[in-house]
């Protein structure tokens, strides 16, 4: 590791430590009336079993014993859950959180006990074609496979994050090539996404929403403006044709948007759209056409790690390059 990569981890860190101590302090004196902070998950463990499996690629995925601890966390300290068909009634005079999950998995619907209980909505951005044709995710194809053939995660990543430049077709040509036409194909429930019933039954449920994660999960910055709308488009009419009701909200894939995106949305007629930005959102919003959205990773940590961080809107890797692009701009 070279000494600059070594401070990039180093003082985040530091300030991490830090923030712990410091942010029951500051809690006291900051004022998070009005405030809207929204998490988006991937998937769900049942227990640590599923997670040994490696048939998911880890991300962000917790237990859905963490999950309950994440709600109890943010009711304790006085948060109300909304979904975002509240977000024109509220008059900024609480602190308020929304749920989200990305992608589709069926191990989403293992959250359906925990929203009951609790009585807190969350909305659920899926992928169609995943959906319809029973295939896994390609960041999962490539964990699963590279990890059976014992490649360093380090490797995986980059190997990810340089799939990302393209379009979904050049994707899936690709993990065709290297891994055999079969490598789409599920290998249990912890990675399979949902099927077009069990989204129909899990849709009428009283605390589930469901949004637009487009068609093929495209990179929506890597496609052209046809493909674009396209992907929106077909993911709405399947989505209104299973649970019944046009979706109302998207999530960019990857968070990637730009704003040439962000205006086909709003033709579309989106009235929110949640990007990946790590922010909080401030209340009561605008009357802006879509509402454009922050959202928190949710991390597969214990919320206690990092509740108090997001709750003052941010944490050592934000506020370290929040400074470095500032000194940056200044030289
Ligand atoms: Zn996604």
């Amino acid at each position: 590791m070279n000494f600059k990569s070594k401070i990039d981890t180093v003082v985040p860190k530091a300030i991490n430590k830090v923030g712990y101590i410091l942010n029951p302090l500051l809690l006291k004196i900051f004022k998070e009336e009005g405030q809207l902070l929204i998490f988006y998950f991937h998937g769900l463990y049942r227990n640590l079993e599923d997670r040994k499996l490696k048939h998911v690629d880890p991300q962000n995925n917790i237990t859905v014993d963490q999950f309950s601890d994440f709600i109890e966390y943010f009711i304790r300290n006085k948060y109300q859950f909304i979904g975002p068909e509240d977000l024109d009634d509220l008059s900024g005079e609480k602190p308020y959180i929304m749920i989200t999950f990305d992608d589709g998995y069926f191990n989403n619907t293992w959250s359906l006990p925990v929203l009951k209980k609790y009585k807190v909505p969350a909305t659920f951005f899926i992928s169609t074609y995943n959906l319809l044709e029973n295939k896994s995710f390609w960041w999962d194809v490539v964990y699963k496979f590279r990890t059976q053939e014992g490649v360093d995660l380090g490797i995986i990543r980059r190997e990810q994050q340089n799939l990302k430049r393209f379009k979904y077709h050049e994707i899936n040509a690709y993990l065709e090539e290297k891994f055999g036409s079969d490598c789409f194909l599920p290998w249990s429930d912890v990675d399979r996404p949902m099927t077009d019933e069990e989204l129909k039954v899990f849709s009428a449920e009283e605390y589930v929403n469901i949004g637009n994660h487009t068609h093929n999960h495209g990179i929506l910055t890597n496609h052209s403006e046809t493909e674009i709308l396209e992907e929106f488009k077909t993911s709405n009419t399947i989505l209104d044709r299973i649970t019944g009701q046009v979706p109302k909200t998207m999530a960019f894939p990857n968070g990637n948007f730009d704003l040439n995106i962000l205006r086909i949305a709003k033709e579309i007629g989106y009235k929110c759209a949640f990007t990946t930005q790590g922010l909080t959102n401030r209340l009561p919003h605008g009357n802006d056409e879509m509402l454009l959205l922050n959202r928190f990773m949710a991390r597969p940590v214990p919320i206690s790690n990092y509740g108090s961080f997001s709750r003052l809107g941010y944490d050592g890797d934000t506020l370290y390059n929040g400074f470095k692009d500032k000194v940056m701009n200044l030289i």
